[in-house]
């Protein structure tokens, strides 16, 4: 398949299809026991999500309680010092919470809400998925069972904290490794058991249908304000969108907005220590076809065809595989796909901080490396890179690790 088979112009409506397909990709590989669950949450969706009571509602906490929209701005100092090329950054950092997970997370608790459900579940690696869930419980006033490793939480005690605080359930995970793994199938244990009463929330654009049209349409906000607000700004479209992918929730909600446009959409994947397995979660990059948590994507494996071991110095990013939209933009041929290691992150993480007075997370400064680098050979143009979020969560580990820096 090739970009010239797929008609952009109506993209949204046509992707995924209505068993949760972009192409070959996505789809619900779930227990049985978990499709009627799985059914509710995505005909309830399709329903409420265009009753003009839940989009004006969620507007509404967009612009009240989240701060949005976030501002586009333009690194001037940061851009002169590579060249003639002109970076700009949508600004998700200044989001509530600090990062663009909140939008997909005040989505999933409004449906929630809607839904007449007191529960929301979910598990978490690092913790910033939990506490943008238990900030959107805290809001709705919904119970909030989050699901993580033991080792994770050891790992993530100011995230835990902030969990705790908010009122939400950290329920430790103690088997296996006790790390995201495990979270996530004790989480789907958890929402089995209770499922009337409660909603699953996925952190990305992951996992079974329909949580990767959710998420992205959660996200789409991203590209749609920032694409009004750049040709606001400059009169014309950038030339280069560019957005670090993970699970790909950021990225997605950038890039679909430009899908249509002539504009080359890049996103970044995290190179690690190198190509070698373990050393990277370049899951697009080095991966193959595969199911796992649900979903048919591209994904590493082992060589017993499981998930394969993931390392990043930015956590939000290490994860085996990426959405089922980003396998299938990649296929055909109208995103790329590029990679940056740790140490051209953390660079960036100096440059922008004290060229242009911003801190950004490790996984964004992904995102601004591959912007640095395309920025000095384009030599002029532009380059919108969305910073998905702010730094704080990452200092002390910065300090501890490269001390030479400061
Ligand atoms: C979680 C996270 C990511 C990665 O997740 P995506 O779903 O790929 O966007 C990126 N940036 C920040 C700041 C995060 O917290």
């Amino acid at each position: 398949m090739k970009n010239c088979d797929i008609n952009f112009n109506t993209y949204l409506k046509n992707y995924p299809d209505a068993d949760g397909f972009f192409g070959k990709y996505g789809g619900a590989f779930i227990p049985d026991e978990l499709i009627p669950a799985f059914k509710e949450i995505n005909d309830a969706y399709l329903t409420i999500c265009k009753s003009s009571k839940f989009i004006a509602e969620l507007r509404r906490i967009r612009r009240e309680f989240q701060g949005r929209p976030t501002p586009v701005y333009h690194c001037e100092r940061l851009s002169k010092s590579l060249g003639k090329c002109q970076i700009y950054l949508k600004r998700e950092d200044l989001n509530h919470t600090g990062a663009h997970k909140l939008n997909h997370c005040m989505g999933e608790g409004l449906l929630a809400k809607y839904m007449g459900k007191k529960k929301i579940i979910a598990e978490t690696g690092a913790g910033q998925h939990g506490v943008a869930l238990a900030t959107a419980a805290a809001y709705f006033g919904l119970e909030c069972d989050i699901y993580m490793g033991e080792v994770d939480i050891k790992k993530q005690a100011p995230n835990v904290a902030r969990m705790k605080i908010l009122g939400a359930n950290v329920i430790p995970v103690t088997h296996g490794l006790k790390t995201l793994k495990e979270a996530v199938d004790a989480a789907f244990e958890g929402y089995l058991k209770e499922y009337k009463d409660a909603v699953y929330c996925i952190g990305s654009a992951v996992g079974p249908h329909p949580f990767p049209m959710m998420v992205r349409d959660f996200q789409l906000v991203v590209g749609q304000e920032a694409r009004e607000q750049f040709l606001e700004m400059t009169g014309e479209l950038p030339d280069v969108v560019t957005a670090c992918v993970g699970g790909g929730s950021n990225s997605i909600g950038l890039f679909d907005a430009f899908l249509n446009d002539p504009v080359k959409i890049v996103g970044v994947e995290p190179l690690g220590r190198g190509v070698k397995q373990g050393d990277n979660a370049a899951s697009l990059t080095y991966g193959s076809e595969g199911v796992m948590h649900g979903f048919n994507s591209i994904m590493l494996k082992d060589e017993n065809g499981d998930p394969a071991p993931v390392y990043s110095v930015a956590s939000g990013l290490d994860y085996p595989s990426s959405g089922p939209e980003h396998a299938f933009l990649k296929e055909s041929g109208r995103v790329e796909y590029e990679t940056v290691c740790d140490e051209e992150a953390v660079d960036a993480f100096f440059a922008l901080s004290r060229m242009e007075g911003i801190i950004p997370a490790l996984e964004s400064s992904h995102a601004v490396a591959y912007a640095m680098r395309l920025a000095k050979e384009m030599k002029t143009g532009s380059i919108l890179v969305n910073l998905s979020g702010r730094g704080d969560k990452d200092m002390d580990y910065i300090l501890e690790r490269y001390p030479e820096k400061l």
